[in-house]
C-alpha cells in the first residue's frame, strides 16, 4: 500500500515552501495536526525541536526534518545538565517549558506551553496557589513578569531572532512617520523594551490575525516584531496595507531565522520522497515518555487564541 506522506511548514518558513505543503501554522497547530494526522510520513518544514514534538506525540510516524541544520538559539543555548541543576533547585515549583526546546528539556517539565497558551496556562497555575518557574526563554519570561505580576524565576536562553529588535532604532523610524498613524505588533520572545512600545503582544498566530482583522486607519503603517516569514502570510491576507519588518538596527528592516530558512523547496521535496534529511529516530523510550506528560497537559488545556 502506499504511503501517506503530509508536509507541515512553519509560518516562518519560505512562501515556496509553504506552498507546497499540505498545513501551514504556528508551533501549536502543527503539534495538534501531527497527533491527529494518520499519516505514515510527517515531513517537518520547520526546526528540530518541531520535528521531535511530532515524534513524541506520534510516535508510530516517521517524521523527517529536512535539514539537519534546522536547531533553535533557545535550544543550543541551554546545557541541560546546567538546567537540571536549575529544576533541583526549585523543586517545590512547577516547571513550564516553552514549546522551543529540546525533547530532553520538555522531559524536565511540568507543562509545555505555546505563545499562544502560555498565559492562560499560567494564570491557571497561579489560581491554584502553585509558584512557577519559567524556561528557557527569558525575554518572553521577562514579558510575563511584568506584565502579569508571575513573578516566575527566569531561565536564560533567547531567540537571537527576536532578541535582536531594537528600540532605538524602533523610535528612530516612528520618529519619522509624521503623517500617518503606526502600529507596533510584536511576538512576546522580543525585547522588553520594544514589547512596551506594542500596540499588540500576542503569538505568531495572534499577530496574524491582528492584521487579518485591522479595521483602524486604512493608510497606517503597520511594524510588525517577529520573524519575516509571517509577513508573507499577513500581506497575503491584507494585500492592501501597508505591513513593515521592524527594524534590528538603525537602517536595517529585516529579520530573518537562519534555521528556518535551511527549508529549502530542494531539501523538503528530497525528505518527501525519503531521499535526504534527518529522520527522528534517536530519542530513547524515556525521554520520550517523560515528555510526552508535559505536551498532552498542553493539548488538553482549553487554549484560547
Ligand atoms: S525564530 Fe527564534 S525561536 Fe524560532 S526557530 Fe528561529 S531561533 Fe528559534
Amino acid at each position: 500500500m502506499k504511503k501517506k506522506i503530509v508536509t507541515l511548514a512553519h509560518y516562518y518558513t519560505i512562501p515556496e515552501v509553504q506552498n507546497i505543503a499540505d498545513r501551514v501554522g504556528d508551533s501549536l497547530d502543527l503539534a495538534i495536526y501531527a497527533k491527529e494526522t494518520d499519516a505514515d510520513v510527517i515531513v517537518f518544514a520547520g526546526v528540530k525541536f518541531m520535528a521531535e514534538t511530532a515524534k513524541i506525540i506520534n510516535p508510530k510516524a516517521k517524521v523527517i526534518l529536512p535539514d539537519m541544520g534546522s536547531t533553535c538559539s533557545l535550544v543550543t543555548m541551554t546545557d541541560i545538565n546546567k538546567l537540571k541543576a536549575w529544576r533541583m533547585e526549585y523543586k517545590d515549583h512547577v516547571h513550564v517549558a516553552y514549546i522551543n526546546s529540546s525533547a530532553e528539556h520538555k522531559a524536565l517539565a511540568d507543562w509545555v506551553v505555546t505563545s499562544r497558551n502560555v498565559v492562560d496556562i499560567i494564570t491557571h497555575l497561579h489560581s491554584e496557589g502553585k509558584r512557577v518557574i519559567y524556561s528557557p526563554d527569558r525575554n518572553m519570561g521577562a514579558y510575563l513578569n511584568f506584565e502579569y505580576g508571575f513573578n516566575m524565576p527566569l531561565w536564560s536562553a533567547v531567540c537571537e531572532v527576536h532578541d535582536k529588535f531594537n528600540e532605538e532604532a524602533l523610535l528612530d523610524i516612528t520618529s519619522k512617520i509624521k503623517d500617518k498613524s503606526h502600529y507596533l505588533i510584536s511576538h512576546p520572545e522580543s525585547p522588553l523594551p520594544v514589547l512596551k512600545q506594542s500596540t499588540y503582544i500576542g503569538s505568531t498566530f495572534g499577530l496574524l490575525n491582528w492584521v487579518k482583522n485591522y479595521d483602524k486607519e486604512p493608510n497606517a503603517v503597520i511594524l510588525v516584531a517577529t520573524e519575516d516569514g509571517i509577513l508573507y502570510n499577513m500581506k497575503q491576507a491584507r494585500p492592501e496595507l501597508d505591513i513593515r519588518q521592524a527594524p534590528i538596527y538603525k537602517g536595517c528592516q529585516c529579520n530573518s531565522c537562519p534555521y528556518m530558512k535551511l527549508n529549502t523547496v530542494d531539501a523538503v521535496k528530497k525528505a518527501q520522497n525519503e531521499e535526504s534529511g534527518v529522520v527522528i529516530d534517536y530519542l530513547s523510550d524515556e525521554i520520550m515518555a517523560d515528555a510526552i506528560i508535559p505536551i498532552n497537559r498542553m493539548l488538553g488545556f482549553k487554549h484560547t487564541a
